[in-house]
């Protein structure tokens, strides 16, 4: 099949599909064909899983050593090509060079922890049992399951898979990745890099096409379905893997919030929410949605806000701030959110109807948004906030747990950061900042409530592709005879007295 634009330095080695079927994946600021690739069938996909697991065999026999050097070996080629890289991010979802070359210096930080830490954290350990037990030795160690299947989203369409694909990789598991149909030109990319290091088997392959072949992926038989995108495709995935007891990982949406304490720096809490707003033009899981102000400093903060909001411009042009939608569907959608939050009595202090272009999207600022807006109960994903004033801090929290996500969050105050980051139902917490716990790759990332579960990054995203396997042997002479026919009642009356003396 054809090679998207942008590799052309990359050797082909991945086993492509024999499909007559194809699809294009297009520029969204001019809609130019940027690569076309195969449609994967459901016979494709699983022949591609069974290529996987006779790979995962080889891969997990590797020591964690020599996996972490060939992942640290990606990670070179990764970064010594990355303008590359981030040529064809910018070219298939529409966002800025520099934004989508910040995503990939965020996923090489994540490479090389998952690479380098996955023996101290899976590797076998010694258990000390208890007293009682000492006559027992036992370990513990995280096996990994075997092929992984990834289902990629295309807002970041390097960080946000890779989230997964590098921990399963690192635990020792094959992976089968499928792009969205938006970005497989970045898929595809990542899997040929991969390839050129670990050219013996195909231990990471990519299965292009549209939301059939993440279906087909579903039911292929994989030992772990890792998913990012829509709650109502997360449920749809879900349902496909219970036909099989396929394990999943969900990584769905979210709604986030953003607190500001009346001692808050209300420079930086602008500045951070007009970023966790407006960045990747708001198409991001992490993205701040909503916003809630302490009274004593609302005036200020939006006022604030506002002058930073204002100049931010979505366009096609190398100045633009922010790029076009990279779905053709999304500014119907938000939309669809600002005209429901002004019917039910909002204001726009920035943007409006006006802002939303059938491909660009400037800044909206919505204030006074009724809390059953959709606004303020379903995922934007688009360039606006909505900013609501409160009466004090305990009553932004309950506001911002009034939501059935629970993703990210921030809070910008100096007495009561932590407490009230605390407070907050969602999976990370900024305090004082946005974004950056993802690019700390020691903390696990994910969401509750309608937001997920699981966890990709840290020692729980590693765990997380794996099973836990105990071993317990015997090292004395059993104190006493427990499990045996031959029991006799003068164990049991004893046994009796110890469990009365340890436990009553
Ligand atoms: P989807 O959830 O539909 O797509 C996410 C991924 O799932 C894509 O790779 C998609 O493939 C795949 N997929 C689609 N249908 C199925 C299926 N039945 N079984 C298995 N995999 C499937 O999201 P969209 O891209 O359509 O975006 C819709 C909304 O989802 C956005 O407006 C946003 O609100 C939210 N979203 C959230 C993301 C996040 O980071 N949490 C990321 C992306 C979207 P394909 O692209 O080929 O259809």
């Amino acid at each position: 099949m054809t090679t998207p634009t942008g590799t052309e330095d990359i050797q082909e080695v991945t086993v492509t599909a024999t499909a007559l079927a194809t699809f294009d994946s297009l520029d969204p600021a001019t809609g130019d064909v940027v690569g076309t690739h195969p449609i994967f069938d459901a016979a494709q996909v699983n022949e591609t899983v069974a290529r996987a697991r006779e790979a995962a065999q080889w891969w997990a026999q590797l020591s964690f050593d020599e996996r972490a050097e060939r992942l640290k070996k990606w990670r070179g080629v990764i970064a010594r090509r990355m303008a590359q890289l981030a040529e064809l991010s910018h070219a298939e979802t529409g966002k800025p060079t520099g934004d989508a070359q910040l995503e990939i210096m965020m996923m090489l930080d994540h490479l090389s922890w998952a690479a380098g830490n996955a023996r101290k954290v899976l590797g076998r350990k010694s258990i000390t049992p208890s007293l009682l037990a000492a006559d027992l030795g036992a370990s513990v160690e995280y096996l990994p399951l075997g092929v992984i299947g990834v289902i990629g989203p295309w807002n970041f369409p390097v960080f946000t898979p890779m989230g997964s694909i590098a921990y399963a990789l690192a635990a020792g598991n094959a992976v089968v990745f499928k792009p969205s149909e938006f970005t497989p030109g970045v898929g595809k990319w990542l899997v040929d890099a991969f390839a050129q290091v670990v050219p013996e088997h195909p231990v990471l392959q990519v299965v292009t096409g549209l939301g059939e072949t993440g279906a087909a992926l579903c039911r292929s038989g994989v030992d772990k379905v890792a998913f990012t995108g829509s709650t109502e495709t997360g449920k749809k995935v879900m349902r496909a893997c219970a036909d099989t007891l396929t394990p999943v990982l969900i990584e769905a949406g979210g709604k986030d919030v953003l607190l500001v304490d009346a001692d808050a720096d209300l420079d930086a809490a602008a500045e951070a929410a007009v970023w966790g707003g407006l960045s990747n033009a708001g198409q991001a899981c992490i993205g701040t949605e909503r916003v809630y102000v302490h009274e004593q400093v609302y005036d200020a903060f939006l006022a604030k806000l506002v002058a930073l909001a204002k100049p931010i411009r979505a366009g096609d042009d190398p100045a633009a701030q922010l790029g076009p939608m990279t779905m053709p569907s999304q500014p119907g959608v938000v939309a669809r959110h600002i005209a429901d939050a002004l019917d039910k009595g909002a204001r726009a202090v920035v943007g409006g109807p006006d802002a939303v272009g059938a491909r660009l999207v400037q800044p909206t600022v919505l204030v006074d948004v009724p809390e059953d807006s959709i606004a303020m109960t379903e995922e934007t994903f688009g360039p606006t906030l909505a900013v609501n004033k409160v009466r004090d801090m305990d009553e932004a929290v309950e506001r911002a747990n009034n939501s059935r996500y629970g993703l990210g969050s921030a809070v910008f105050a100096k007495r009561r950061g932590v407490e009230l980051a605390r407070r907050i139902r969602s999976g990370m917490t900024g305090v004082n900042l946005v974004y950056l716990f993802a690019a700390l790759p020691e903390l696990p990332f994910g969401g509750v409530g309608d937001s997920g579960f699981g966890r990709i990054h840290g020692p729980d995203g590693l765990k997380e592709f794996t099973y836990a396997k105990s071993i317990a042997r015997r090292r004395l002479p059993a104190l006493m005879a427990l499990t045996t026919f031959a029991r006799t009642p003068k164990v049991d009356k004893l046994l009796a007295t110890l469990t009365v003396l340890r436990h009553g």
